[in-house]
């Protein structure tokens, strides 16, 4: 019999954004035998769990009902009675409209031992991203919050209809979406001004949140006309009008437009975080893979003579990453780089070395290849200098033969390959493109241009002009967009993500 003893932890996974889980949470899903959970609880919160554990979903599947609340009381008694440590994951906050409590009872009827870890409810964090402070000072210093899906066949309301019409500042309802004409009604037949202020929230925190306002006597038709679906939140009360000037998050710049990111999938989460931190919904469509060096024996050799090497010029944090990664397999370190000089292409590619504790000699002023050369040049650094350049296989020769050209003695090698990806998502991908649903596809290098054709189709891709923009992170990844036919109409000034992102907003900027 196992001595382990199993306990059932009652989880808060917070009102859908990714981010709005407590650490605490996450710590237990990690540790995890078993995660139960529920509709509403966002699918990025799994991927804490461990491969090996069990992930169970009780909640309602389109069309079916949830698992019985009594199944599931069963479920969590039997599991930890079986010495698993049982995450139950649910919605906001798991005693806030979550029956939390009832599962709790449940626990300790069955002597099994159970912790709580609340969580960021809708009910305040909806509201907080429309914009909407629940309380607020010289406006309202009370809040309730109401369930909005009480029977509506019972004959006496459990909701005191009166009390809360007359008295109370905000009033905050959950799951009242299908329900909202009755609930102003009951309201302003209870004594409620017709003309308060009330917002509707759909999917708030996530990047499908819409937000409706009106007042008690107009919302419901407001709401119907917007088609609003559940999941919703209902406030009422003079605090949602604060939203016309707090209205934080759905001003951001990119918010509700749709990107695709086409980078390799390793180097794609920095760019696309970043473009979610100003709004944006993105898709990752990685079309590139990163492979082995297709020359292990010419790589071997450069890595044994590092020290022999007046500069090494990196044209991307792939590069830098790839290196440092085979050194460390010949089991030496960044010190074998002995005197040689480093050259980065451009701030990223120069934090890729910082990272691994090495200082940059020089970043040109311009992140292209002219103007590496054309700063090696000025700096009287290439005549008789012996320069390593570890890069991508088919990468552009522009650079060795420019080096060549000015006295240089260049060893090219080939680090890793760019090889044509085939994304899981292509067939969605395609559909959203066609529909004419993507705002913007984003290039950030020649082959990601290359690969996106031959994934989507050279015609299929000339057809998209004028349903997306394009956007390419620099000139030569420009020109090879118009090589194809593609009119690129974001570009940088400076040749970075950040840049290309700042770009893409300064586009839309203005445009609704
Ligand atoms: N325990 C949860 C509430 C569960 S009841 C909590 O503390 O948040 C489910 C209701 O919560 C939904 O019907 C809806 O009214 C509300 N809700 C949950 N997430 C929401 C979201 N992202 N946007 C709007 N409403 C949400």
């Amino acid at each position: 019999m196992s001595t382990a003893k199993g306990k059932v932890y009652l989880v808060g996974a917070g009102p859908g954004h990714p981010e709005l889980i407590t650490l605490k949470a996450v710590g237990l899903i990690r540790k995890a035998d078993l995660v139960v959970y529920d509709y509403l609880v966002p699918a990025e919160h799994l991927e804490y769990a461990r491969p090996e554990s069990e992930k169970i979903y009780v909640g309602k599947k389109a069309g079916c009902h949830s698992l019985p609340q009594e199944k599931i009381n069963r479920l969590l008694v039997e599991k930890a009675s079986e010495g698993k440590v049982v995450v139950r994951l649910k919605g906001g906050d798991p005693f806030v409209f979550g029956r939390g409590g009832e599962e709790a009872l449940a626990l300790v009827e069955a002597g099994i031992p159970f912790e709580v870890v609340p969580g960021v409810t809708a009910g305040v964090a909806v509201p907080a991203f429309a914009g909407i402070p629940v309380t607020q000072r010289g406006i309202t210093s009370t809040v309730a919050f109401i369930t909005g899906h009480e029977d509506p066949e019972k004959e006496t309301s459990g909701i005191d209809w009166r009390h809360l019409a007359g008295g109370i500042g905000t009033l905050v309802f959950y799951m009242g979406a299908g329900r909202l004409g009755k609930i102003a009604a009951d309201l302003i037949s209870h004594g409620a001004d017709p003309g308060t202020p009330v917002a509707v929230i759909q999917r708030g925190t996530t990047q499908q949140q819409r937000t409706v306002t009106g007042t008690l006597a107009d919302i419901e038709s407001r709401v119907r006309e917007a088609k609003l679906a559940p999941p919703a939140i209902i406030v009422v009360g003079r605090v949602v009008s604060l939203r016309e000037k707090l209205n934080w998050f759905e001003s951001k710049p990119l918010f509700g437009r749709k990107v695709i990111v086409t980078r390799a999938r390793e180097q794609a989460s920095d760019f696309s975080s970043l473009l979610r931190e100003l709004g944006a919904v993105v898709l990752q469509m990685p079309t590139i893979r990163i492979g082995e060096s297709p020359e292990p024996r010419a790589l071997k050799l450069a890595i044994e003579n590092l020290d022999q090497y007046d500069w090494i010029v990196f044209t991307s944090a792939n590069a830098v990453k790839k290196l440092i990664e085979q050194l460390h397999k010949e089991g030496r370190d960044v010190r074998a780089l002995g005197k040689a000089r480093l050259c980065a292409i451009g701030p990223a590619t120069a934090a890729a070395l910082q990272s691994s504790g090495l200082l940059v000699d020089l970043v040109p002023e311009s992140y292209v290849a002219e103007s590496v050369v054309e700063c090696l040049r000025a700096r009287g650094e290439l005549s008789g200098k012996i320069i390593l350049l570890p890069r991508a296989e088919k990468a552009r020769k522009l650079l060795p033969q420019a080096l060549r050209e000015l006295g240089a003695e260049v060893t090219e090698i080939a680090l890793y390959t760019t090889q044509l990806e085939k994304p899981e998502n292509l067939e969605e991908v395609r559909k959203e493109l066609a529909a004419g649903r993507i705002d913007v596809v984003t290039f950030t290098s020649s082959s990601t241009v290359e690969n996106f054709i031959s994934l989507i189709g050279k015609e299929e891709a000339l057809c998209l002009a004028g349903k997306t923009v394009f956007a390419s992170i620099g000139p030569v990844t420009s020109e090879t967009a118009s090589r194809y036919g593609l009119k690129v109409d974001i570009m940088p000034e400076a040749y970075t993500i950040e840049a290309l992102a700042e770009a893409i907003c300064s586009y839309f900027s203005g445009r609704s």
